[in-house]
């Protein structure tokens, strides 16, 4: 489902994340790598330079810096596809709802009509459907079909020729059901005909929701179709079929947006089954890869809260860095996921990563987590003057005991601590040789890099 699209908001959303230098020149690509995936769905061409307009001055606002423009422009990209999307609209079932499907000839009114049908017959309500295509002779018996497949009832009348008689004559059958569904016939082109009969109908049936169904590959005629058919009726939702095969729903989307009416269905295949609920969000978290943006957002969130970087700034100003402090920095890493994910949120630090194999990563992050059952096995006193943990080693083989880690981890630790203590208070009186190969799964080097990018983000 509109894999180009997703596979450039995917792309573009790694570039930012990735980025070192959100430099113009790297905004620009970013910004032309958009337009043209949102133009190339079909997006309509005004919108996609209002989307983007607004991203690239946000990219290039020299008063936001480093995380914080990341976060704001996927941020503001996210919002922006959202509005795109439109409003999150579910149709609960009231006592008698009528549902009246209009369209052009072959949008997939008569399928969705059943698909719809079978939605809401799974969920325990009393279904029916009625034909009124009364123009091509085939429709009476497709709906016929369809129905016998699903087994909800189906009401048509082959020889009439007049719709309005047909509803009538079944109008007092049609109560008995908790939702009834009106398979309408559609025109080529919208013409005054098909106007004129679909606004009797609606006179006659009143129903409780008019859907417009469109074709996710109508393209950029969608929004004068859709103007049209709203300025008729009063639209109340939208159906996008076809969305299973077309890399181009933009036009359809952006017909929506701009006609406010919510998407509530999506199609995604032939049979009655192939029917979805539409929701903005999710369907934009699946274009940029399952969940993507969220946790990415998330990410940043946990990485940038001021206050308590503020508060942890103070403290090691105050030359204070605990084992408590120590905990909370590893707890940190775990939130923002992994090492290697940490890497790619530090700008200048993604290049660092390619330098470190993934068992690397792997077997820091495992020693990690039981550097905290460690610290969860140290007295106050030992996490706020940990020094005194190496003086007694009595103190040792029973932190190791009690966390049910060893010795040589329990050790380990605390030389890691003092690394970073020292790193952290200005690199001063580090002894480089006191490191021990591997034990932050990175070089001397790059530790000291780390440990001065972290200073006031995470290491706070
Ligand atoms: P109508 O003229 O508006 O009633 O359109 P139909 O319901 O008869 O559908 C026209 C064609 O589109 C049929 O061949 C359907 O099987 C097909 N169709 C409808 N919805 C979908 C969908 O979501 N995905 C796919 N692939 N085909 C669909
Ligand atoms: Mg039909």
């Amino acid at each position: 489902m509109l894999e180009k699209l997703s596979n450039v908001l995917k792309r573009t959303t790694d570039k930012i994340a990735n980025a070192v230098f959100l430099d113009k020149n790297l905004v620009d690509q970013i910004i032309k790598d958009l337009q043209r995936a949102l133009i190339e769905a079909d997006v309509n061409v005004s919108l996609v330079l209002q989307i983007t307009k607004k991203i690239k001055q946000s990219a290039l606002d020299e008063r936001i810096e480093g995380l914080e423009k990341k976060e704001h422009i996927i941020k503001l990209l996210n919002e922006e596809l959202l509005a795109l999307l439109g409003e999150k609209r579910e149709i609960e079932l009231q006592k008698n709802n009528t549902f009246m499907l209009v369209g052009l000839y072959g949008s997939g009114k008569t399928t969705s009509s059943i698909k719809i049908a079978q939605y809401y017959a799974k969920r325990g309500h009393k279904v029916a459907s009625i034909g009124l295509d009364v123009h091509r002779p085939a429709a009476s018996e497709q709906l016929e079909q369809l129905g016998k497949k699903i087994n909800i009832s189906i009401f048509t009348n082959k020889k009439e020729k007049n719709p309005e008689k047909i509803y009538k004559s079944f109008k007092k059958d049609l109560e008995k059901y908790d939702l009834v569904l009106v398979d309408t016939a559609g025109r080529d082109a919208l013409d005054k005909d098909l106007i004129d009969e679909i606004k009797s109908l609606n006179e006659l049936i009143k129903p409780s929701e008019v859907l417009l169904v469109m074709p996710a590959d109508i393209g950029q005629s969608a929004k004068n179709q859709a103007q049209k058919f709203k300025e008729a009726l009063n639209i109340t939702g939208v159906i996008i079929t076809r969305m299973d095969s077309t890399a181009k729903a933009g036009g359809a989307l952006t017909a929506c947006a701009e006609v406010k009416a919510p998407v509530i269905f999506i199609g995604t295949g032939e049979k009655p089954s192939d029917l979805e609920t539409f929701d903005p969000e999710s369907f934009l978290a699946r274009l940029l890869g399952i969940g993507d943006l969220k946790t990415l957002m998330e990410k940043i969130h946990s990485v940038i809260d001021k206050k308590q970087i503020e508060l942890q700034q103070a403290r090691l100003e105050q030359g204070k860095f605990t084992m408590d402090d120590m905990y909370e920095q590893i707890k940190n890493m775990e939130k923002i996921g992994s090492f290697d994910k940490l890497l790619d949120l530090i700008p200048g630090l993604g290049k660092a990563k390619e330098k470190i194999s993934a068992e690397e990563l792997e077997s820091q992050q495992n020693k990690t987590k039981r550097w905290l059952y460690v610290i969860q096995s140290m007295t106050k006193k030992e996490k706020e003057d940990p020094e005194i943990i190496e003086k007694q080693t009595s103190r040792i083989s029973r932190i190791a005991k009690g966390s049910g880690t060893t010795t040589r981890e329990v050790r380990e630790l605390v030389t890691q601590y003092k690394l970073l203590r020292n790193l952290i208070k200005g690199g001063k009186d580090v002894d480089i040789n006191k490191m021990q190969k591997g034990n932050l799964g990175i070089s001397q080097k790059q530790l000291r890099k780390l440990a001065k990018k972290f200073k006031g983000k995470i290491f706070h």
